[in-house]
């Protein structure tokens, strides 16, 4: 393969397929993370690894080589935290049994999302959302999102999710995902490398940011987005800084949902910081080469 210790290696470890809340199947993202350059590639579907295969082939039949991923929701000092796993073991039951029960709140919330959706005057939403589901296991706010721009009740995601979808709003429903030492128990356990993912999409304090990356390294965790579809230019500079003040690893992904809806594309984000060491060195040994 291309040298996977180097910085400027095209890595791109985070993206979504139909199998959580992105719009192209496993095969299709393979390909434009393909044709876009992209020289080590993870599919990350949230709370769900049941496109690793389809994504690993398709990767392999391209002849691009293929780490696995995944990404976790985690409920962290009452805010919604995402942890990346790459490298695990897809067949290590503990990870999966912790996904299942990580996806298990998912239908339950939507419907009470719905509700709330309902009190506002939009009728008929968990049926809406539906619609747009690949998984029905994976129903997420996302899929919300998507009917609701659809339906015309709103122009765009960040208008949907301004109006409806967060704290406050009427179709935002409290959730309790898994703890953090857990997500990132199984990943590790499953022989895999657990990254802080965007980390500036939380709006921490400073102390519950030390708190969460402090418990994160205590738990194994190893590493941290610093470039990422979420971040702005500024943050990948601040997050470069954090991961140096913490020994973390330096991780790069798009976090690509969609070819209209995505802020980056695939392959498409600015090299990590030269001074990071990327979490792919780490990963040498779990990448998957094409044969
Ligand atoms: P859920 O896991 O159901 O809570 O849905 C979270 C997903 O919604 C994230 O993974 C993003 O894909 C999307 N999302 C969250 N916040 C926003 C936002 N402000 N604008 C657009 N998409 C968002
Ligand atoms: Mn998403
Ligand atoms: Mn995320
Ligand atoms: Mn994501």
């Amino acid at each position: 393969m291309n040298h996977p210790q180097t910085a400027c290696l095209n890595a791109d470890l985070h993206c979504h397929s139909v199998i959580s809340d992105g719009t192209l199947e496993p095969e299709a993202l393979a390909a434009r993370a393909h044709a876009n350059g992209v020289q080590l590639w993870s599919l990350t579907d949230h709370d769900e690894i049941a496109g690793q295969r389809r994504a690993r082939d398709a990767a392999h039949a391209l002849g691009l080589p293929y780490l696995t991923g995944v990404e976790i929701s985690v409920t962290f000092a009452g805010t919604t935290v995402h942890i990346v796993g790459l490298g695990f073991d897809p067949d290590n039951a503990a990870l999966a049994a912790g996904l299942v029960a990580t996806r298990g709140g998912r239908r339950g919330r939507a419907m009470e999302m719905s509700e709330g959706l309902a009190k506002a005057g939009i009728h008929g939403a968990y049926e809406g959302a539906l619609r747009y589901v690949g998984n029905p296991e994976l129903i997420s706010r996302m899929h919300f999102a998507r009917y609701l721009i659809d339906s015309k009740v709103c122009g765009d995601a960040q208008e949907v999710f301004r109006k409806y979808l967060t704290a406050g709003k009427p179709g935002y429903v409290e959730h309790r995902w898994s703890a953090l030492r857990d997500a990132v128990t199984w990943i590790v356990e499953a022989g895999g490398i657990a990254v802080i993912a965007h980390p500036a999409r939380y709006k921490f304090s400073p102390s519950a940011e030390y708190a969460l990356f402090s418990e994160f390294i205590a738990y194994g965790g190893r590493g941290v987005e610093v470039v990422t579809g979420s971040h702005s230019a500024a943050e990948a500079v601040r997050y470069a800084d954090t991961a140096l003040e913490f020994s973390l690893l330096g991780s790069r992904g798009s976090d690509f949902h969609s070819p209209t809806e995505s802020h980056a594309d695939l392959g498409s984000l600015p090299p990590l910081p030269a001074k990071l060491t990327p979490v792919w060195t780490a990963l040498e040994d779990r990448v998957l080469l094409p044969a």
